[in-house]
């Protein structure tokens, strides 16, 4: 097996070019466990670690740029001002070893519809930079990242550099339904972001379909029923859930039945969004 170790981004797109087979490594906490129990044997393998251009974040054009090396725990200690619904998210993922070396980039990398950084980006509205030698910078909205299980909108010869994700204007929050509370994957998940100068509140599902999804006709009804200066309707509550819930798509298996993760989506729904409309409601008041 090759071991490619560049020191700089173009040095990595070059390789990533010249060799679209390679497989990037970056915390190694998926691509590693994946070698020791034999599910895969790269030719290539194009260590990221050494690349400083993925290890920051910044603020961008209005958007915070999270560079995809940023390993979960600067997410939690820097970012939960600008960005509560990843950090919350963030803070759930196994454990203090693992959120040292797992990042958002390797996340997305790995595209499994139970990883728990891809609802909050998507309830945020999230963009992934993707570059490649060849072609350039491409920019490509969370929503149109996912194309099935553990499979992505990533060409062979790119690379994720980044993810912009808009700084929060409203309430975000994170929930996750596991065997355990700790060290857990999610037998699913769901994110809420609401975006009160927008009128609009963003959803995130995860581990309750093929890919990650938003509940795009929960969404249509918040966005056109909504009272942003009053209490919570019960009746509006009831129906964000139910059509939260009929977005899932799930399927049974070790971790849990399809019946029990539509039921726990839609609870998850309207806990959300009670904490979330409560903040907000807060906020306003203060
Ligand atoms: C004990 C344990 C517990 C875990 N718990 C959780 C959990 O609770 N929640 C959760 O979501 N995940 C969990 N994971 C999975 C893993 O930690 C996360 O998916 C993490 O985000 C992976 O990040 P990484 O940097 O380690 O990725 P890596 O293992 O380095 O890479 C993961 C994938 O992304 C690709 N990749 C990495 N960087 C790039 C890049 N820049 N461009 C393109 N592709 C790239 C790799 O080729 C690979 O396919 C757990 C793993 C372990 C071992």
């Amino acid at each position: 097996m090759d071991f490619l170790r560049p020191t700089t981004w173009e040095e990595a797109l070059a390789a990533k070019a010249d060799q679209p087979e390679s497989v990037p490594i970056q915390g190694g906490t998926d691509v590693m466990v994946e070698i020791n129990f034999d599910v895969r044997r790269p030719v290539a393998l194009l260590d990221l670690s050494q690349v400083p251009e993925l290890r920051d974040w910044e603020m961008a054009g209005g958007l915070c740029r999270v560079g995809a090396g940023v390993p979960y725990t600067r997410i939690i200690d820097e970012l939960g001002g600008p960005l509560p619904g990843l950090a919350q998210a963030s803070r759930t993922v196994g454990s203090p070893q693992i959120r040292n070396r797992g990042s958002v980039g390797g996340n997305l990398g790995a595209a499994s519809p139970a990883g728990d950084s891809h609802p909050p980006l998507l309830a945020a509205g999230a963009v992934v930079e993707a570059e490649s030698r060849d072609r350039g910078v491409r920019m490509i909205p969370a929503a149109e990242f996912y194309r099935g299980v553990k499979r992505s909108a990533l060409e062979p010869d790119e690379l994720i550099r980044a993810v912009h994700v808009p700084p929060a204007t409203g309430p975000q929050y994170f929930s996750k339904v596991g065997t355990r509370n700790a060290m857990v994957i999610a037998v699913c998940s769901f994110a809420i972001a609401l975006h009160p100068g927008e009128g609009r509140v963003g959803t995130g599902i995860g581990s309750a379909a093929p890919t990650p999804r938003r509940a795009l006709e929960a969404e249509a009804l918040l966005a056109a029923e909504l009272d942003w200066t009053a209490p919570l309707d019960p009746t509006l509550l009831k129906r964000f859930g139910e059509l939260c819930a009929a977005a899932a798509a799930p399927i049974d298996d070790v971790r849990g039945t399809a019946g029990y993760r539509v039921h726990a989506i839609g609870v998850m729904a309207r806990r959300t969004l009670t904490w979330a409309w409560n903040d907000h409601l807060g906020r306003r008041a203060a």
